[in-house]
């Protein structure tokens, strides 16, 4: 006899996790493996952060700021918001959680698209909500049948812009006609993990509609671009009402110190997220015009990652890379079962993913 988990739990599975570099480099002799399945900024952080955290070593015996005042007040001056509307996070994921915890229960609805982060259904389903999936048009959100799918049981609807795992964006119009169109007692839930990749004459900026929305919650993180993933820091702005919910179910201690430490360094150097920004783009653009060539088809990206179409499946694809040391994400498990997804990287791994995969398709293994 063994103790019974919660009922929602059997049908469920732990997020599937790629294999490591390590695992990579040991389980097939390689000397390099490149993992471009996270999503993580391969030009790591800014310079100015290391010497600085060094200093702190001295401090890990002190619990850290639980209010994290330090960075939610430089975040409020960065965005221009109060100090109240900034809600810190041990990543964005754990605000994905504490969303769910604090808002939904018994059968309460969230509505979010299908295929999209995948963190969001799993959290409504642990809290006893339902999740309701919309799928994409062709790899972007449909809001207006999202909107449909609202009901008067549904409290959250998630909006993932640019959208992991297509990349694609919204239409700025259709985005902020979708805003205004959603019930005041259901959230919107922005998450924006890639914002900082995406063009911003086209994607709809939505830090000023707080002011007119005060069901919006705007999701950012320092895990992607600011390339600290590591640290786990992701934040969140939204109403002062709904921050203090939050902060009621959150963990006491939930965000480490050298991370707000480090966000805060991170945050002063937008010169190295405007470099990356750069790199990111200049590296897709190669991947886009290369595949091209290739032959193969792939969604429009506006982050830091592209989805391919694959010829074969998306697992069977991502095996045959991963006999030539690259780990990407196979769409596959995503459901998008004829996708790889593929973290863009430094100018000369692209180079070599592109050499290697241009082998791989003439050898029909991709
Ligand atoms: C990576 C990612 C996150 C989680 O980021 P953390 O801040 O590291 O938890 C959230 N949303 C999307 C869409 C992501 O791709």
């Amino acid at each position: 006899m063994t103790v019974k988990a919660r009922e929602v739990l059997n049908n469920m599975k732990a997020y599937p996790l790629n294999k490591s570099i390590e695992e990579v480099q040991a389980e097939l002799g390689f000397e390099k493996a490149y993992k471009l399945a996270e999503n993580e900024n391969i030009f790591g952080c800014s310079p100015k952060i290391k010497a600085n955290l060094s200093t702190h070593l001295n401090e890990l015996f002190t619990y850290p700021d639980g209010h994290a005042r330090q960075l939610t007040s430089k975040l409020a001056q960065f965005h221009q918001l109060h100090f109240h509307s900034i809600f810190i996070g041990n990543g964005s994921d754990e605000i994905i959680r504490l969303l769910c915890r604090a808002f939904i229960c018994n059968d309460d609805e969230a509505v979010m698209a299908d295929v999209t982060f995948p963190r969001y259904k799993t959290n409504v389903l642990i809290e006893g909500g339902k999740p309701i999936i919309v799928p994409l048009q062709n790899g972007v959100h449909d809001l207006s049948s999202m909107l449909r799918a609202i009901t008067s049981k549904t409290k959250l609807v998630f909006i993932c812009n640019p959208n992991n795992p297509t990349g694609t964006i919204i239409n700025k119009q259709q985005l902020l006609e979708f805003i205004d169109q959603v019930p005041n007692d259901c959230l919107v839930v922005l998450d924006e993990a890639y914002y900082e990749y995406a063009d911003n004459e086209q994607l709809l900026q939505s830090v000023p509609l707080l002011h007119k929305y005060p069901n919006l919650v705007i999701l950012r993180t320092f895990s992607k671009a600011y390339g600290l993933a590591a640290l786990r820091i992701g934040y969140g702005m939204m109403s002062p009402i709904y921050v203090d919910e939050l902060t009621k179910v959150k963990d006491v201690f939930n965000v480490n110190q050298l991370g707000q430490i480090a966000a805060s360094l991170a945050l002063e150097d937008q010169q190295f997220i405007n470099d990356c920004v750069t790199k990111n783009k200049t590296g897709k653009e190669y991947l886009e015009k290369e595949l091209t060539v290739l032959n193969y088809d792939f969604y429009p990206s506006q982050a830091n990652f592209i989805m391919i179409h694959t010829k074969r499946r998306g697992d069977y694809a991502a095996n045959s890379l991963l006999k030539h040391g690259f780990i990407v994400r196979a769409g596959t498990l995503l459901g998008l079962p004829y996708t790889i997804r593929v973290t863009i990287s430094s100018m000369e791994d692209n180079i070599h993913f592109i050499n290697t995969f241009k082998n791989l398709a003439a050898e029909g293994e991709v």
